[in-house]
């Protein structure tokens, strides 16, 4: 018997008549991409969106039609996403920090049709335009004023674009299951890969994220989105922010600490996310100015694991909550978030701090578990690593054009992530599985290490990797690059760390590089590390 309730579909414009109908006059802030601070509300966001849906749909653009992006977390970004997605288009982010072939390789495969990209990037697609052979239209994110001189086809302004259209749209008519976004993800492997989002994950993925032991928003809240809207959705908050009714702080191209700063400090941010090197370049302009964060409650630092000092920086410096979370694309992305919860209330300061670095728990409608090499599910100790599996309604179970089930046979998706568990439930990333260190039969977290070695006075960035060894078949060495003025040497770094990490763990050797490679998203490339060291001997 089925229940007799409305079928009321999970379509994410429907996000945005909530929010303009009940907090219409809600105010929106970008640091616009030409410069100034541009204030607008969730009512204006909606009619927007609403003339980009009926000026696609004018571009014949219908149900499935790929639409790319490349943009900065700004407003106009915000009401082009939400107009695609209401077209019944769907709304493929590109992130501008990808490699030219990459690029190349994703614009092709999605079959991008149209694609708005913002001023800064303009020279960008103008490079590649040859190799973009599916687009036939470049929207520019800006207006006439400062549309520059392109050769770009159909190059148009956005505001000249959207001009041409009232809001007088109905949105789509369709199915939740409907594809709604599409977002490739770069591994150090292969070709990219293309999650492919519905209308019903998206929307069940903003409400997970405002759970309160998440992110947490109401109307009252000031959230900036500093994440990247072309990186993983902004972590879901683009549709947690407006459901909330809360005003979102979008930055722009403004990305350094200086920055970031005005914003938190004359928006009056309450809560903001973002990955470490954003924070690394705030901390420093603090430390610079001397300057407080008044208003800021709680920070997500995530995408990349926080290291401890920035836990305690915040903590202890700005009494700012620190909210580690742990995601990927393929998971919408948000994974897992780090708040204390009532078993932790006990323990001590330290004891507390130290939890923080831990990755955090799951959400409801997240679930996971740890399995070893034979799939069987290993326990909840917070000892023990293994493989870490996650499913949920925002989870992937395919790529884009990949005709390919990618879950387990008992329909999990490995994320690549090798974890512990603990008993209350936090689990703690200890490395990829492709770097995970093999010694002796036992598992070395590279990861781990590199927390450790960042602590180290005059270690400015670590990078662990395995190499192979005739006795213990892996052993660890540890790339350091020196902070500018420091002569640390491998003697003071070991002696650092003794007592930090198993002695088993101990890396075999400390080597001092200029640089350390990463990818577009920020990852360190070990496997290039490894290729670069694989003549590499380990002394005696
Ligand atoms: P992406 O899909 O590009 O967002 O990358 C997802 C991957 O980033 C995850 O599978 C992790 O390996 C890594 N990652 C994300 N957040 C964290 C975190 N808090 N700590 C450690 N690794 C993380």
């Amino acid at each position: 018997m089925l229940g007799l309730m409305q079928d009321y579909p999970l379509l994410t414009h429907t996000i945005l008549d909530h929010a303009a109908l009940n907090h219409g006059e809600r105010e929106q802030v970008t640091r616009s991409v030409e410069g100034p601070i541009r204030s607008t509300t969730l009512a204006q966001i909606r009619t927007r969106a609403l003339k980009v849906a009926k000026a696609l749909a004018g571009e014949g653009v219908s149900l499935g039609d790929r639409i790319a992006t490349m943009a900065w977390n700004t407003d106009r970004h915000l009401e082009t996403w939400f107009g695609i997605m209401g077209n019944g288009a769907i709304c493929h982010t590109l992130n501008p920090r990808l490699f030219a072939d990459q690029l190349d390789y994703i614009v092709n495969h999605a079959e991008d049709d149209i694609m708005f990209v913002d001023l800064t990037f303009v020279p960008l697609v103008e490079a590649l335009q040859n190799r973009f052979g599916t687009v036939r239209k470049y929207i520019v994110l800006t207006d006439s004023e400062h549309m520059p001189e392109t050769s770009l086809p159909g190059a148009v302004a956005y505001e000249d674009w959207i001009a041409a259209v009232d809001d007088d749209f109905a949105w789509g008519d369709f199915d939740e299951n409907t594809a709604a976004a599409l977002c490739y993800t770069s591994g150090t492997t292969g070709n990219p890969k293309g999650v492919l989002y519905s209308h019903r994950s998206n929307v069940l993925h903003g409400l997970t994220v405002n759970q309160p032991d998440v992110f947490g928003l109401t109307s009252e809240d000031v959230i900036m989105a500093i994440v990247p809207m072309f990186h993983a959705n902004a972590w879901a908050l683009t549709y947690a922010a407006p459901a909330a009714g809360a005003k979102l702080v979008m930055p722009g191209a403004g990305m350094d600490g200086k920055s970031i700063y005005e914003l938190l400090e004359n928006e009056k941010v309450t809560a903001t996310a973002a990955v470490p090197t954003v924070w690394l370049g705030l901390l420093q302009y603090l430390d610079e100015t001397g300057k407080k964060l008044p208003y800021l409650q709680k920070v997500v630092i995530g995408g990349a694991a926080c290291p401890p000092m920035m836990i305690r920086r915040f903590e202890l410096d700005f009494d700012v909550e620190v909210i580690h979370g742990w995601g990927m694309t393929e998971m919408s992305p948000v994974g897992t978030t780090g708040k204390l919860k009532h078993a932790t209330l006990n323990l001590d300061r330290e004891a507390r701090l130290k939890l923080k670095e831990k990755q955090g728990r799951t959400p409801y409608l997240v679930e996971m578990k740890i399995v070893g090499d034979d799939g069987k599910e290993l326990p909840r100790d917070g000892k023990v690593f293994g493989h870490l599996l996650v499913r949920g309604p925002a989870v992937s179970k395919s790529y884009f054009k990949l005709d390919q089930d990618i879950l387990t046979a008992d329909g999990w998706f490995d994320t690549g992530d090798i974890a512990t568990i603990d008993s209350l439930g936090f689990m703690q990333i200890t490395d990829r599985d492709k770097d995970v260190i093999k010694s002796g039969g036992e598992w070395i977290s590279s990861i781990e290490i590199e927390n450790e070695a960042v602590g180290c006075p005059g270690v400015a960035e670590a990078a662990v990797i395995g190499l192979p060894h005739p006795k213990w078949s892996e052993r660890p060495l540890l790339l350091v690059i020196r902070e500018v003025g420091s002569d640390i040497d491998k003697e003071a770094v070991l002696v650092y760390l003794d007592g930090k990490i198993a002695k088993w763990w101990m890396p075999d050797d400390v080597v001092f590089v200029d640089e350390i490679p990463h990818t577009a998203t920020g990852k360190i490339q070990k496997m290039t590390l490894r290729e670069q060291f694989k003549d590499f001997e380990f002394g005696d």
